[in-house]
Formats: structure tokens, C-alpha cells, sequence
């Protein structure tokens, strides 16, 4: 008697085969985490390593976080500029690893913080950089992973066409109030802004999401009244205290709390379209008030 592999168990074998070689992949957190997953689809799923609820701002290594850097073929992050401590980590732990700093190689556009010293790392809230770092993300894992990147190449496509879908859907709906000026809580905007035509004026706390300080408070409650700034807006997960301050007295309404790094939403790959539509949604409902 001839053994004979059937055409179904061929075909777990090779899949099988194909998924042993996918790569180990970390992200850093939500927003890539959300556009890593898309380009992986069904063949595996990213370690990231700022769960829910952290601040980017304020990453601290845990032991199993170190060891998901040490196992890491490839690191889709955003760069040293939005998590300084994983810098570091990179270096020392993650030498098996390929490191891609999406902010600096992703191939998207990089702006400098208005009026403060530094990059603006908050890359992810243009739509035209999340589609690069779609493409971006796809050839390395590709590069990894030869006998599957037609699947990561088809998977970039279908985000990509999402992402313009997405993108198009936020200008028409934020048409109507973009030049209505507001304050945000921390200084994460500016790409959002740029690439939506928005009157963003300043924000509470500025780029490195340090306390502002007493003189900071006063320059931004004079701002909102010199500017009639129409809205002020929170932040989700962090301390409103500083809103109320810079409000009082002015005619500024104090709007939703936005989460513009994903601090509050769940993972998974639908998160980037939420917390895009989540920020859009912020603004609309108050600049729209007046
Ligand atoms: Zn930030």
C-alpha cells in the first residue's frame, strides 16, 4: 500500500509550515499596535507592550514585557521621542530583533512641535503617515517572512483602502468647524490639525506631557480669551484639574475628554478608526456648540 498525504492534510501542513515562520513581532502601543495587527490579519497577532489604561508618556519595563523584547524578530514602535525608556530597552534587550521606528523610517511626514523645542511624535493622527507605516510595516514583515507576504501585502491593501475611506469620512464630517479655535489638554495634535485644516491653538500641557507650570496655566487661560477659543478639551485618563483652571473666566466651553493616544480603548485592529473617529467626534460635538 502506497501513503498518500491528502490534499486537506497538505494543505495544513504547508499551513502550519507557513505560520511557524511567522515573525515574533512587539509593538509599542494602541495606534500601532491596531495597524500592525491589520497587516498580520489570521497569520499571528503582535505582543504590545503598553497595556490598557498606560501612558506612552510614562512606559515602565516589566519583566514579561522584557522577555517578549528579548524573543522579538521584529519591533514596530513609533520612536525614542514618544517613549523614552524604550529606547533603552531596544538597545539592551532586543538584539535579535529588527527595530523599526516608525516615525523616523515609517515614511511618513515628521513635524516639529509649534513654539517648543523637538520632534512631535504623535505621527499616528495624520491618516497619510498611518497609510505609509501600513506599507512600511508590510515589507518588513515580508522581509522576515518571504513565503507570506502576499497575505501582508493583501492585508496592507484592504487597511489602506479603509484608511482612505476613513480619512475622507473624517474631513467631510469636520468640514463644518475647523476654524473654530480650541485648546487641548496635552500638545498632541498638531498632526491631526495640520493634515485637517484645524484651528488648534495650544494645549495645557505642552509636548513632553510635563505638569504645566503656574506661568504655562496663565499664558493658556490669556490664550483663550485673546483667541475666544470656542472649546477646551480633557483627556481621558488623565488628571482634568488643570481644565477647570484655564476655563474659568473665559467663554470657552470645556468639551468630551478625547484619547488621542489610545490610553482608554480597547486593543485589536479596529482601534486606530475609533480613536480617529473618537477624536473627530470630540471636536464636532463642542466646536459645533457655537
Ligand atoms: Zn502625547
Amino acid at each position: 500500500m502506497r501513503y498518500t498525504i491528502s490534499p486537506i492534510l497538505s494543505t495544513l501542513l504547508l499551513a502550519s509550515a507557513a505560520l511557524a515562520d511567522v515573525p515574533k513581532v512587539v509593538t509599542d502601543f494602541g495606534p500601532i499596535d491596531s495597524l500592525t495587527r491589520q497587516v498580520m490579519g489570521d497569520l499571528g497577532k503582535p505582543f504590545m507592550l503598553l497595556p490598557k489604561g498606560g501612558d506612552p508618556h510614562d512606559f515602565q519595563m516589566k519583566p514579561s514585557q522584557a522577555q517578549a523584547l528579548s524573543d522579538a524578530d521584529l519591533i514596530f514602535w513609533d520612536g525614542p521621542e514618544l517613549m523614552p525608556a524604550l529606547n533603552d530597552a531596544i538597545t539592551t534587550l532586543g538584539t535579535n530583533a529588527k527595530s523599526v521606528p516608525l516615525l523616523q523610517t515609517g515614511g511618513g511626514k515628521v513635524r516639529l512641535y509649534d513654539g517648543e523645542e523637538g520632534t512631535d511624535p504623535h505621527a499616528w493622527l495624520d491618516p497619510t503617515n498611518a497609510d505609509a507605516w501600513i506599507g512600511t510595516i508590510a515589507a518588513e514583515l515580508s522581509a522576515k517572512d518571504p513565503a507570506n507576504a502576499a497575505t501582508y501585502a493583501a492585508n496592507a491593501d484592504t487597511a489602506q483602502t479603509a484608511l482612505r475611506a476613513l480619512d475622507a469620512e473624517i474631513t467631510a464630517g469636520l468640514a463644518p468647524v475647523k476654524d473654530k479655535p480650541f485648546v487641548v489638554f496635552h500638545d498632541a495634535l498638531g498632526y491631526f490639525a495640520d493634515h485637517y485644516g484645524l484651528a488648534a491653538v495650544g494645549a495645557i500641557e505642552l509636548g513632553d506631557a510635563s505638569e504645566p507650570g503656574a506661568e504655562q496655566l496663565t499664558s493658556v487661560k490669556a490664550l483663550l480669551t485673546d483667541i475666544k477659543a470656542v472649546c477646551v478639551f480633557p483627556e481621558l485618563g488623565r488628571d482634568p484639574k488643570y481644565i477647570e483652571t484655564v476655563a474659568e473666566g473665559s467663554t470657552a466651553l470645556i468639551g468630551e475628554g478625547q484619547d488621542i493616544e489610545a490610553i482608554m480603548l480597547d486593543p485589536g485592529p479596529d482601534q486606530y478608526a475609533t480613536l480617529m473617529r473618537g477624536v473627530a467626534k470630540t471636536l464636532t460635538d463642542c466646536l459645533s456648540k457655537s
